[in-house]
């Protein structure tokens, strides 16, 4: 039997690198050891338990794993009841190799190994031995219940992991594993769970949303629908969809349950050339992709759209990079994700003789976040003076932390900021009127300012803000990573 007192009320403290795939398995993480006794912390000085959640999609991985490791030497000579681990892509992708260049690690475990947790590090508290768990359950059913400690308005869940596409760029289907999705079932009853709690918005993710299929043969649509008809959530988005797999009764089901599905879609096209897009195993060429882009626009009006871009790809010419450019400004999205090509272990493009100099893929992206910033500055006008019906939040965040200001968000994905919150209007839904707008944040006032002061008394009175509002958002943890 577990010892259930294995943190014996001391600290734990994780450090969240990636995607929001990350920031959830470290709430689970959380929630895991917090049922063992363990307390979280937001320092590691304040620890008996670090784990750092690791990122492969990005840029030297492993040497962010050493330098990261490294810090904690000293710690440890300290503390001999200190306990260091790394989780996520990194531990899965190195398995034991990682403890023996990392000495200073206790333990390594997998991303199929996160419930494992809690006996994980009873061992190393046991013995003298070091402990590796980094193998795939492919062949079991992947259920989980979510855990979340406080799920506040809007909280992930988890629909399905692994990925069977094989893009030649990515390590995800080698560091997730093959393709797995959680039963209707189960799903209903975890939101259900959530919105007893008070949860008003939910976020489905999947490294692949929309090639989800439940034991019962539903799609991602029927989940959707099911999700928007069967259960009192207010508000659902979902990433990382990928552009082969959206459908018409995708598009066709947003748009019947458009009060509840938001007007939000993240919709990865990795290259503007068709060419590339053969060569990173994409499943669609340019044309395929944006004749999804108009099926989603003819049949949701007003949805935005966001992408994440490659550039720099092995063997991209000047040309086939000018089609990438030509695609955002034809497209026109609200904003985009863009990342030079960087090769990942065991993916094929690694292995192609063609690489990009790294100079020339700085020049490129550059360009293309250049000409994207005048885009998404032309579109944000579109919100001056509109009306938007905002999920209230809670106090302002990220850069405007501290300020006096109180933060929401449109169905669009876009936060607004404001003068007047109260804590009573957490979760609510409000419609603001927009002052000034920027890419991707919004300044907004009360559109019904008498309805807001009977409701809330002394909330329109004037305040002056503790800073002035800053208009650029803050980056969030590299969260909307390219994964699809
Ligand atoms: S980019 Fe997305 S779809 Fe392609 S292999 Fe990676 S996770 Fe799968």
């Amino acid at each position: 039997m577990l010892n259930q007192n294995i943190g014996q009320g001391e600290g734990v403290y994780i450090s969240t690198y990636g995607c929001q795939m990350n920031v959830n398995d470290t709430e689970r993480m959380l929630s895991l050891l917090e049922m063992v006794n363990f307390v979280p912390v937001d320092s590691p000085e304040k620890a008996s338990l670090i784990i750092i959640n690791s990122c492969s999609v990005r840029e030297k991985p492993v040497h962010k794993v050493h330098s990261e490791a490294g810090k904690y030497r000293q710690m440890k000579e300290k503390n001999p009841r200190l306990r260091i681990g790394v989780g996520g892509c990194v531990a899965q992708q190195e398995k034991a190799k990682l403890l023996k260049d990392v000495p200073v690690l206790d333990f390594v475990f997998g991303t199929d190994a996160i419930d494992q947790l809690p006996e994980l590090v009873a061992k190393t508290y046991e013995g003298t031995e070091k402990v590796v768990s980094a193998r795939f359950e492919n062949e079991k059913p992947y259920s989980v219940e979510t855990l979340v400690r406080n799920p506040g308005v809007s909280t992930f869940v988890n629909i399905a992991k692994g990925c069977d596409n094989f893009c030649t760029f990515c390590v995800v289907p080698f560091t997730r594993g093959r393709e797995r999705s959680r039963t209707l079932k189960e799903l209903i009853s975890d939101i259900n769970a959530l919105t007893a709690r008070g949860v008003k918005e939910v976020t489905l993710l999947g490294q692949n949303v929309n090639s989800y299929e439940s034991e019962c043969g539903a799609d991602f649509a029927t989940l959707l629908e099911t999700v928007a008809r069967d259960t009192s959530i207010e508000r659902i988005r979902y990433t990382t969809s990928h552009p082969k797999d959206f459908d018409q009764r995708l598009v066709d089901i947003s748009a019947k349950y458009r009060s509840k599905i938001c007007d939000y879609i993240h919709l990865p096209a990795q290259s503007g050339n068709t060419e590339v897009l053969a060569r990173m195993n994409r499943g669609y060429s340019r044309e395929e992709y944006l004749a999804k882009v108009k099926m989603i626009r003819d049949g949701i009006p007003g949805v935005i759209l966001t992408t994440d871009l490659i550039v720099g790809f092995p063997g991209e010419t000047e040309e086939q990079f000018m089609d990438t450019l030509s695609l955002i400004k034809e497209v026109r999205y609200d904003n985009i994700y863009a990342f030079k090509y960087s090769p990942r272990p065991f993916t094929k493009a690694a292995k192609f003789e063609d690489q990009v100099p790294e100079d020339e893929k700085q020049r490129r992206l550059a360009l293309l976040l250049e000409t994207q910033r005048e885009i998404a500055f032309e579109l944000a006008k579109d919100y001056d003076g509109g009306t938007y019906d905002v999920l209230i939040e809670g106090e302002a965040t990220g850069n405007n932390a501290n300020s006096g200001l109180w933060q929401g968000r449109t169905t669009h994905n876009k936060i607004v900021y404001f003068l007047g919150g109260r804590t009573e209007m957490i979760g609510q839904t409000i419609p603001f009127k927009i002052l000034k707008s920027f890419p991707n944040v919004l300044r907004g006032d009360f559109a019904d300012k008498e309805a807001i002061e009977a409701k809330y008394p002394g909330a329109t009175a004037p305040i002056v803000p503790r800073h002035d509002f800053v208009a650029v958002q803050a980056p969030e943890a590299e969260s909307k990573l390219a994964l699809n």
